[in-house]
């Protein structure tokens, strides 16, 4: 099954945690290459502005609801509702579960220097036997993107995870996807600060009442600007509900 529901012209997989888990499962078991994407309300209106990142995200093999805005935004349109929220954080923890006994081969690349290769050691204590084979951060030059290429193709990596933040991770993984030689790339923004205990997440009852967002807000005002696009997503969902376009 794989049914997509159209959120201003991004089209967002009908799944719940479990079917996308397994998807990437079967993903990783396969030969092909995937690209998976997790847009919040932020990123879909940030796609609206952005024509190469619609079309990146209209091309991705999976694409989940992170964020609760995302789910609401299928209730008040009518398109088919979205069956939960799928956070790129939990899918991926979901993910690392399912793989830890197996040969799979994993690589996470993003965030602040040292944080990658943190998240990489906290993640092996809480997943024993997982094969991460190499991690490495962010703040790279165009002139190394080369070397971080090869040595991640010559690693025989099967599943990437980018945190660069967005759309920078979602393009840099569809422009590189072919020379990199992986099975599944994920772009997954702070998830990886969020495995390094860098940053935390937003406490159990504010992501059970749907806002961490919120949360996230308050104690990292620096995402003011980035988060003017909650409401604007918002309005125009109502818009749209209202005008039907
Ligand atoms: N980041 C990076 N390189 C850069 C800019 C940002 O690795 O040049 C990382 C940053 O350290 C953070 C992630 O990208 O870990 C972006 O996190 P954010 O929560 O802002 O992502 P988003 O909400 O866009 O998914």
């Amino acid at each position: 099954m794989n049914e997509k529901v159209i959120i201003m012209d991004v089209p967002i997989n009908k799944v719940t945690m479990e079917e996308a888990t397994n998807k990437v499962v079967t993903y990783l078991s396969g030969d092909g290459k995937h690209t998976v994407f997790t847009p919040n309300p932020e990123i879909i209106m940030e796609a609206q502005e952005d024509g190469e990142f619609m079309k990146i995200l209209q091309e991705a093999d999976l694409v989940v609801a992170d964020g609760i805005g995302v789910v609401l935004a299928s209730k008040i349109l009518k398109v088919e509702k979205l069956p939960e929220r799928v956070g790129g954080y939990d899918l991926m923890q979901s993910v690392l579960g399912e793989i830890k006994d197996k040969d799979t081969k994993v690589y996470f690349l993003g965030s602040k220097p040292g944080v990658a290769k943190l998240a990489a050691k906290n993640m092996r204590k809480k997943y024993p036997g997982i094969n991460i084979v190499g991690a490495r951060d962010g703040y790279f030059k165009e002139e190394d993107e080369a070397e971080i290429i090869k040595e991640i193709r010559d690693l025989q990596v099967d599943l990437l995870l980018v945190g660069l933040g967005a759309p920078r991770q979602e393009k840099w993984i569809y422009d590189n996807i072919d020379e990199l030689g992986i099975k599944v790339g994920a772009g997954v923004g702070g998830s990886l600060d969020v495995m390094a205990g860098t940053v935390k997440r937003a406490p159990k009852a504010f992501q059970k009442l749907g806002l961490e967002w919120f949360y996230r807000l308050i104690t990292n005002p620096r995402r003011a600007k980035r988060m003017m696009r909650l409401p604007k997503f918002g309005i125009k969902v109502v818009f749209m509900r209202l005008t039907g376009k």
